[in-house]
């Protein structure tokens, strides 16, 4: 009751703190308005989305499967009318899922639903067996003897809850991350843990873990959280449970590789702008929201500008390869493209609409991410920083200096399905997706250049 009296004065005095003179919101450009309010109708993104799915379907890293999806960028790519479309190829280690499956043998015999986490070592066809021993959280495996875990099954849960901005999985994806590390140099002989998720389904959440340098590998897999809890459960009573482990897999090398399209500016000596998503998924669903969704909005963006006028700036839309097994074609392009770009930006975080815009353009550029703040509110996205932005494939560039731009989309329901065999094409919307579309429609009009920053030059005929 407190608290509510508290809020209610807070929402009584809302209208004086609104009084308070806001930084000025720049108008906006009509051409850019009328970009970003025609792409409301959008249609490419869902062509792109439900093609990839559909035709493709999962696209592991470094598999024959990602090199279907390759073939399939390079045809859509060109059938848009993007310019300079061409494949940029590199090799990776493979990881590739065989049979799963986790049974409690005693004292409640009893299966439970499991998925491998992506590097996780291979059991013997026949799987292993162990006594389990539980922590809740990654601080206590930590914090526990050598002696209470060496030789058992460590079982480590989280308490991951959902958030917009997907916060929750930096920082309580620990288990995953650092979980099978910690494990075996205890010495224990596999791991699983509560998926790094917020859905009460039986699908387990995948995703990659690294061990760290001269660490003996082990089986590693995530429980759905309804079995990590039974789980939980069943070692409350006290009594020593054992599991029988199957988690198959197999290693190897593969080739990947970034799927690369232009729009080309009017200076090409200008640098471009990167818009990108990932290519490549889990194998377990159809990555549609991760990452179908991304590379179909950046390029549905592309398009459109391409459409309407031809930018002063060149504009690269980039389809990353083995973004999930550890950022492989982000490095990639890295390695490849060691110049400047005008701006990066990638859409990897699911199907949600764009509640938020950062920008770090540099100090001498924050007019420009005044102008895109400018531009997107209309689609109800809110002014974020303008000295922090990131990314995915494309994080370790703007860590080292590459200027960026952060369409932050609506996390909530983005760990429901994250990693899962529910990543289909069925849980997008395609009113967010186009609102996604419009939002970089807009961001790609304002930065590519022609409108309020340029002067205005002679029409081509
Ligand atoms: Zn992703």
């Amino acid at each position: 009751m407190k608290s509510y009296l508290i809020g209610a004065f807070l929402l009584a005095a809302a209208p004086a703190l609104a009084q308070q003179p806001a930084a000025p919101m720049r108008s906006v450009d009509p051409q850019v308005a009328a970009l970003r309010d025609a792409a409301l109708k959008d249609d490419i993104a869902w062509d792109i989305v439900e093609g990839l799915t559909t035709e493709v379907g999962q696209r592991l890293a470094g598999t024959e499967a990602e090199a279907r999806g390759r073939d399939w960028a390079i045809r859509k790519l060109r059938a848009l009318g993007f310019a300079n479309v061409h494949v940029e190829p590199f090799d990776m280690p493979t990881w590739i899922r065989g049979p799963e499956s986790a049974e409690i043998l005693a004292p409640f015999p009893q299966r439970l639903v499991v998925a491998a986490l992506g590097n996780s070592a291979s059991t013997p066809p026949e799987g292993i067996t162990g006594e389990v021993v539980g922590f809740d959280s990654l601080a206590d495996l930590q914090a526990a003897p050598d002696s209470v875990v060496r030789g058992k099954i460590v079982f480590v849960s989280h308490a991951m809850q959902r958030t917009q901005d997907g916060s929750g999985y930096g920082f309580f994806g620990g288990p995953r991350r650092q979980g099978p590390t910690v494990a075996s140099r205890k010495g224990a002989i596999a791991i699983v843990i509560r998926s790094i998720g917020t859905d009460y389904h039986r699908n387990p959440h995948t995703g990659v873990m690294t061990f760290a340098e001269g660490v003996k590998p082990i089986p590693a897999g995530a429980l759905t959280l309804p079995d990590a809890e039974q789980l939980q459960r069943i070692l409350s009573r006290g009594q020593p449970v054992t599991m029988r482990l199957t988690l198959v897999s197999t290693t190897g090398r593969g080739r990947s590789g970034n799927v690369i399209a232009e729009v080309p500016g009017r200076d090409p000596r200008l640098p471009p702008i990167l818009v990108g998503g990932h290519l490549d998924s889990w194998d377990q669903g159809t990555g549609a929201i991760d990452d179908a969704a991304g590379i179909a909005i950046v390029t549905a963006a592309a398009k459109r500008i391409m459409n309407a006028r031809q930018p002063l700036r060149t504009i690269r839309v980039v389809w990353f390869g083995a973004e999930e097994p550890g950022l492989f074609g982000g490095f990639a392009y890295q390695k490849a493209h060691n110049e400047p770009h005008y701006a990066m930006a990638e859409s990897d975080f699911g199907a949600g609409r764009v509640w938020r815009v950062n920008s770090k353009l540099g100090k001498d550029r924050e007019p420009e991410g005044r102008a895109l703040q400018a531009a997107l509110a209309p689609l109800g996205i809110v002014p974020g920083k303008l000295d922090q932005a990131d990314g995915s494939d494309i994080g370790p560039m703007i860590g080292a200096g590459a200027p960026g731009v952060e369409l932050s989309q609506d996390g909530t329901h983005y760990f429901d399905l994250h990693h899962t065999p529910d990543d289909t094409l069925d849980k997008i919307d395609r009113e967010d997706l186009r609102q996604n579309v419009a939002a970089w429609t807009a961001m790609l009009a304002v930065l590519s250049g022609g409108i309020q920053t340029e002067p205005k030059r002679p029409r081509r005929r």
